[in-house]
Order: C-alpha cells, then structure tokens, then sequence
C-alpha cells in the first residue's frame, strides 16, 4: 500500500485535508514518549487503497520544539513514498521554504497549494501549470475546509509516485557546489536520498548528523572546510547564506507564477505596522501607551453617557414616583423607586 505523509505550516489546513481524505477512517494517537498528537488512516478512492498522516505542523526541519522535531524525523525516517506539502496560499513564502527542504531530502512531493478561496478574494492568481513545470511534481489547488479538490490531490499522490525523485532546489553556484561536495562524503545508508539535505545542514554545523550514528568524521571535516570557503567568498555566515538562498529560491519561483498578488501589499502594510508595534524597546512603552489612553478615554468620554444614565434613571424613577400620592407610605413604591430603579441604575 503507498504510504503517504501531509506536512506543511501550522494553520495550513493539513487536518483538514487529512479529514477530507480519509473520512471516517482515521486514528488518533500519540507519538512514543511525547504528547504530540498522531493521526492516520486510510485513503480509499475507487479501488486505489493508501496510507496516510498526518504530521504535526512545522515551519522548518531545524528547529527544535517536540512538534517539529517529530514532523522532521518522521520526513527524515519515515517511508513515506510521497509527501503532501500543504500551502497556505495566502502566505506563499513561509510555505515555499519548507517545501525547498522537504525536496532536498530527496522526497516526492505534491504541492497542495490550499486555501485557494482566501487567496482569490485577496486577488491572488497563481500560474499552476508554469509552477508544476518549474517544480517538476504535481501541484494542485484546495479548498480543504470543504473537501475541495480531494479527487485532484489523490490524481496527483499517485502521479508523484510513479515519477522520478524530482532535482534538488537550486540554491546559487557556491553553495550548490558545496552543498554536492559534502553530500557526495556523506556515507549515511538508507538516509541517502537525504544527503543534500544532510550536507546542508552540516555546512551550517547543525549536528544532526550525530543522531544518525554513523562516523561521518571525513564529511565534518571536509563541511568545515567548504562553511570557511563559503564564508570567506561571500563574506556571508554561512546560516544567514543558507537562509538566504532558500528565500531566494522561494522567492524567483513566486516572481514566474504569481500573477497578481494585491494581498501580498496588504500584508507588507500589515507587517510594517507590526515591526513597530511589537519593536524590542517601542514595544512596551507602546502598550502602557495604549493601556492609559484607554483608562483615559473610559473615564473621561465615559463621563458623557454616564451623564445620560444617570439622568434618564433619575427621571424614570421620578416618574414612577409620580404614580403614587405624594404621601404615600407604599412599601411597593419604595421597593421600586429605591430598590430597583435606584439599583439597576447604579449597576449600569
Ligand atoms: P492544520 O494546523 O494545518 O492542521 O490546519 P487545520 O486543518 O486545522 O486548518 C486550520 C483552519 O483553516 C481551520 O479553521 C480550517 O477550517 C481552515 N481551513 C482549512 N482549509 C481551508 C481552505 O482551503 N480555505 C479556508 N478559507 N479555510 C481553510
Ligand atoms: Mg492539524
């Protein structure tokens, strides 16, 4: 049976997709030894049968909080035929950059670029054709909330697995030439269709390689090497380089495909606004800023409608007063005017 595997950003709509796709044929679990949730099932489509999961939500293969640890290693170890990379379509960069990774370690993906609604309101147009000839796999728009596009992305899993791994992202000359240098030292097994991936992270010095057990001294060696040439030509720390060249990979294939992208101006404003507001020294002055101008403004512009309150409980308590003889003892009375109308008026 093919085994399927859906990663992508938090948010994207993965669990969706994972519903629409299995439907009642799931289970929900936990990943030996720590809290994070697993779910699988099977997919059925006629009379093709497979396998599917889905994996926690991750930003990127390096990082190191329990959700994303367990999406890399189920990437990295996982025997996964075909990875779903599910997209937030409104955010295009962020999800790019993981799918840049997940091909370097040699994956067969399919791009599932969701929530294609929200991207065509904010006047988005993707030229999926020229991405899936650029990319070299299938890419396919959803709507995963309402089972939009389930018979596609099953047409393009099983297109996926009969096609040859798809090349590596082009990352620029130096680094690419690096990056091919450490890959072709790198002795690691089974993870061999991962080894661009591996030689990557080990010209940034991440170790994750020591997790493989396997003596990879000669590739360290020779990575440490390539990471000072790299450093000394592009005068670049060779993260920020790494980085870099995947933004800029992400970054070419959206200039050939998006066609129009006036969301991507409301997001520039958006964020704009947000590096001042959320700034490391602007921040909190800001914030008691905002919190004064609010206790301010409670006090004083809520001194006008408290003047009306209190004046139209003032006249209805008079008026209802009016109902009974001036003299009048009436506890009734008393237990309305001063009792309830008194008292929801000083509670308002
Ligand atoms: P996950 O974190 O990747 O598993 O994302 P979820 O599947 O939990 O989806 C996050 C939110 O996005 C949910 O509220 C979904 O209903 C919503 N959602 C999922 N797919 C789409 C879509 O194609 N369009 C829109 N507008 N919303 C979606
Ligand atoms: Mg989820």
């Amino acid at each position: 049976m093919l085994r399927v595997a859906l990663a992508g950003n938090p948010n994207a709509g993965k669990t969706s997709l994972f519903n629409v796709l299995t439907g009642a044929r799931q289970h929900v679990g936990n990943y030996p030894g720590v809290t994070v949730e697993k779910r699988w099932g099977e997919v059925t489509s006629g009379s093709r049968r497979f396998s599917v999961v889905d994996l926690p939500g991750t930003y990127s293969l390096t990082s190191f909080s329990p959700e994303e640890r367990v999406a890399r290693d189920e990437l990295l170890h996982g025997d996964h035929e075909v990875v779903v990379v599910v997209a937030d379509s409104t955010a295009l960069k962020r999800s790019l950059m993981l799918l840049a990774q997940i091909m370097q370690l040699g994956k067969r993906p399919v791009l599932c670029l969701n929530m294609a609604d929200e991207a065509q309101q904010g006047g988005q147009e993707i030229d999926v054709p020229k991405l899936e000839a650029m990319l070299g796999f299938p890419v396919v728009e959803t709507e995963a909330h309402r089972g939009r596009g389930r018979n596609e992305v099953i047409a393009a899993i099983e297109r996926a697995a009969r096609q040859d791994r798809p090349t590596p992202p082009s990352l620029g000359g130096p680094l690419d030439a690096a990056i091919a240098a450490v890959a072709d030292a790198l002795d690691c097994g089974s993870l061999a269709p991962a080894k661009r991936w591996l030689a990557t992270r080990l010209l940034v010095d991440d170790r994750v390689i020591d997790e493989l057990g396997i003596d990879n001294s000669k590739a360290i060696t020779l990575a440490a090497h390539e990471r000072e040439g790299l450093e000394a030509s592009t005068g670049q720390d060779a993260a920020l380089l790494v980085t870099d060249s995947y933004f800029a990979y992400v970054g070419m294939l959206l200039d050939h495909v998006v066609k129009s992208a006036s969301r991507d101006d409301a997001r520039k404003t958006s964020e704009a606004i947000d590096r001042i507001l959320v700034h490391r020294w602007l921040g909190l002055p800001i914030f008691a800023g905002v919190m004064f101008t609010i206790f301010w403004l409670t006090f004083t512009l809520g001194e006008i409608p408290m003047g009306w309150i209190e004046s139209g409980f003032a006249q209805l308590g008079g008026f209802v007063d009016g109902l009974w003889p001036a003299a009048s003892e009436s506890p009734l009375r008393s237990l309305i005017v001063q009792g309830i109308i008194a008292g929801v008026g000083g509670v308002v």
